[in-house]
């Protein structure tokens, strides 16, 4: 079977604290986008996993989420036999997009589904936890026919339903340039510590949810905001350069997502963004530009 194992955005990163254990505290809206990739999963009566990928480069061992989950649900349900997965990636890799977690949801849907295990969405989120924060909210991300918003605490793993994203277009382009999650939020602390996180603008959590309730795209959008993004402007300008290029072109805001570097664009009109994806790539000649979109049914909540 096919599973289309979806994006997120981040609508609003906030870090609240940094725990014992060495993760952050986060407070985070997260997004369901339509851009995917393809998880193909099928049971074989040979055991073990088989794993193939478009990119070459990713693992095809447990390192790969999509295996990890495989593994998992092998060992746990002592399942017989083993499974195939086929992973046709488009969301682009270590880009804040979850693109790996939502691969390992997928696994975790399918292998529910293939093997008549009637686990629950709950079970699936609690066992995808443990391989990944951002694994719970691609788990119900997954399994929803239409785009979902949640909101994510602790490490990501607790959430909560918000009323579902307005419908617009969403332009995402992926800098070139790597940036490690772990960099990221090492920058951030190493900022707390200099006092100069006191100086960013955090989200505010209520104008987001009213205009979620309302339906009110342009609030939404113009209140949008990632206290990660600020720790990482001076060293990686093409970000900020990214987010005023996309206002400029209608954008009715513009952020990074998660970790980074992927910046999106919130567009009313569909045309607007297929131009300003085209104007995008010209500019700074990335070849990781997407044009694509939330699809929601109004108060889906
Ligand atoms: P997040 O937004 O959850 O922080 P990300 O979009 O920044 O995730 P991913 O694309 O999920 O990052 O991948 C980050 C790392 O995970 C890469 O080093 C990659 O090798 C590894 N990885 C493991 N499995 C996968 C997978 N199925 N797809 C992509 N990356 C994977």
């Amino acid at each position: 079977m096919i599973v289309h194992a979806k994006a997120k955005v981040n609508l609003a990163l906030d870090v609240l604290g940094k725990r014992a254990d060495g993760y952050h505290e986060l407070k985070m809206i997260m997004q369901t986008v339509l851009l995917n990739d393809n998880v193909c999963v099928e049971k074989t009566t040979r055991a073990g996993i088989e794993c193939s990928c478009n990119l070459p480069f990713l693992p095809k061992d447990t390192r790969n989420l999509a295996v990890l989950a495989a593994r998992r649900m092998l060992d746990d349900f002592m399942l017989p036999g083993g499974v195939k997965i086929d992973i046709h990636k488009r969301i682009p890799v270590s880009a804040g997009l979850a693109g790996g977690s939502s691969d390992c949801a997928a696994v975790l849907l399918a292998m529910n589904k293939l093997y008549g295990l009637g686990l629950s969405l709950e079970a699936l989120m609690s066992i995808g936890a443990s391989m990944g924060a951002d694994v719970p909210f691609c788990v119900v991300g997954n399994a929803a026919q239409r785009g979902v918003t949640y909101l994510a605490q602790g490490v990501g793993e607790r959430l909560t339903q918000l009323h579902s994203c307005p419908c617009c277009a969403i332009v995402i382009a992926k800098p070139a340039f790597p940036l490690s999650t772990a960099d990221v939020f090492a920058a951030f602390d190493n900022n707390a510590v200099t006092q100069r996180n006191a100086e960013i603008q955090r989200p505010e959590f209520g104008i987001l949810y009213s205009a979620l309730k309302a339906g009110d795209l342009s609030t939404l959008a113009k209140n949008m905001i990632n206290v990660l993004e600020y720790a990482n402007l001076k060293k990686y300008p093409q970000i900020y350069e990214l987010k005023q290029f996309m206002m400029k072109l209608g954008a009715a805001g513009a952020l990074m997502s998660g970790s980074g570097p992927s910046v999106f664009a919130v567009f009313t009109e569909k045309n607007m963004a297929l131009a300003a994806s085209q104007a995008i790539k010209q500019q700074f000649k990335l070849r990781e530009v997407f044009v694509t979109g939330i699809d929601i049914t109004r108060n889906s909540k």
